[in-house]
């Protein structure tokens, strides 16, 4: 065996991080047992519709005379022309913003497009002052964590906790703190939120946003749940227009739109932001993969992704969303449960108030059972303060079939209410930080 001896960054990315870093023990669990319900996926469904999209466009670039130069070609760092200039007309003709080619820039997937903003902005600046990447509330996408090469860089607020009826709760971004100082060096948040289904509320954005501009600092809005495609919001959302203008960056994902495997991420920005990201790019991987792009352009031109977002994307998730809520109402009984309330995204964020042992144990007492759920403490990037409602949390796919989530409620009301029952006896290991490097799991 060789010693390898690695930098401190290599450290840091051989360490998987938050959902990852369980990923084998629920993939070695999936593959032993056939009976499992998994209540863990974050891979959208292949819904008819929207497969049959992407077949159709596939098909048309194949026959089509640009083929060759899709496949066969090197192209722009920046991204594939029409893929870029189908963006540009349907956001100047749609939400009439007046963008030009030189707004946009395509990454392979949206989570190099994270991890190229978080160490373009943060990190040691050249006269040596360190800047950091702040997520204004939490808990928040996981894949966060992954992207900055050193741990110091994240700096994670508390949310505020709304509690809007004995089995629902918000979470409100903690704006009248100083979320921005002259040490940030860009803001980052998912909107819709991966693992909460949170959507932080146009005032939050204004007031994050303001913050941000008055150091010169730029804000990276996740919008891969958001309309206009995959548009996986609900209620008083459906209309939601994405924020933008000024140093916002609107940065979406085609992965939830059905095409994860393809890694196409989309940045929409001011220029200056733009183009840094064009030239890291082009740093470390040249440009993205062209037929993703290629297809997705066909799709967005012609209005056929945006309409089957809002015809069957939305539906789809919102109905799962009613499922679970209804299935908690039935099946809970004495629990005190409280679910987040569901604006979107294709996760429910179920609070189990005072739960007597850690999430991490919960995970294993339902896994016993069969049942996979995310432990919610893998959801806290770069907060670090100890806070029991970070060990009080499971994440809940909405991907599973309704029957699925159903009988996966039955369980959980089954396992939490025999937790609750025997007490606080085993609460031993609450606080468990999900930022170490390997969960403590059994
Ligand atoms: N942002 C959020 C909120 C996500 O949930 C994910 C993936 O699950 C990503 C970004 C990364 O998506 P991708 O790299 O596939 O575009």
């Amino acid at each position: 065996m060789n010693t390898i001896i690695k930098s401190a960054i290599g450290e840091k990315m051989d360490c998987l991080t938050g959902v990852r870093a369980i990923m084998k023990d629920i993939t070695e669990t999936l593959t032993a047992r056939s009976n499992v319900i998994n209540l863990s996926a974050g891979n959208p469904v292949i819904l008819p519709e929207v497969a049959a999209l992407w077949k159709r466009c596939t098909r048309e670039l194949v026959s089509s005379s640009s083929f060759d130069e899709v496949l066969c070609r090197y192209g722009s760092s920046q991204g594939y022309e029409p893929f870029i200039e189908a963006l540009v007309g349907w956001f100047n003709e749609n939400y009439k913003w007046d963008i030009k080619k030189e707004n946009v820039v395509i990454t392979p997937g949206s989570q190099m497009l994270y991890f190229i903003a978080a160490n373009v902005f943060g990190g040691y600046t050249t006269d040596n002052r360190f800047r950091r990447i702040v997520l204004p509330l939490c808990p928040e996408y996981t894949g966060y964590e992954g992207v900055v090469l050193d741990k110091r860089m994240l700096k994670t607020f508390k949310p505020i906790i709304e509690e809007r009826s004995s089995h629902e709760f918000k979470y409100l971004a903690n704006i009248g703190e100083n979320l921005v100082d002259e040490n940030t060096g860009a803001v980052i948040f998912s909107r819709p939120c991966n693992p909460t289904g949170n959507i932080v509320s146009d005032k939050e954005v204004e007031i994050i946003v303001s913050q941000a501009s008055s150091k010169g600092v730029p804000v990276f809005i996740d919008s891969a749940y958001a309309p206009p495609f995959p548009s996986m919001v609900y209620d008083e959302f459906e209309n939601m227009k994405p924020a933008f203008g000024g140093n916002i960056v609107h940065c979406m994902s085609m992965s939830k739109a059905g095409m994860p495997g393809e890694r196409v991420g989309i940045a929409i920005g001011a220029p200056e932001y733009i183009s840094s990201i064009e030239a890291f790019q082009s740093n470390a991987n040249i440009h993205s993969s062209r037929f993703g792009q290629a297809i997705a352009a066909k799709a967005i031109a012609s209005g056929e992704l945006a309409e089957v977002s809002k015809s069957v994307i939305a539906p789809y998730y919102r109905a799962k969303a009613d499922c679970i809520k209804k299935a908690l109402h039935r099946e809970m009984g004495d629990v005190p449960w409280s679910l987040h309330k569901g604006e979107g995204g294709i996760f429910a964020w179920l609070w189990l108030k005072n739960l007597p042992i850690t999430d991490v144990q919960l995970y294993h007492d339902l896994k016993a059972q069969n049942l996979i759920v995310v432990p919610g403490s893998t959801f806290f990037p770069g907060f670090n303060e100890n806070w029991d409602h970070k060990g009080e949390c499971i994440r809940v796919s909405l991907t599973a079939t309704e029957e699925a989530i159903e009988e996966g409620v039955r369980v959980l009301a089954r396992v939490a209410d025999a937790v609750y029952n025997a007490g606080s006896q085993s609460k031993i290991m609450k606080n468990c930080k999900s930022a170490d490097c390997h969960l403590a799991l059994r």
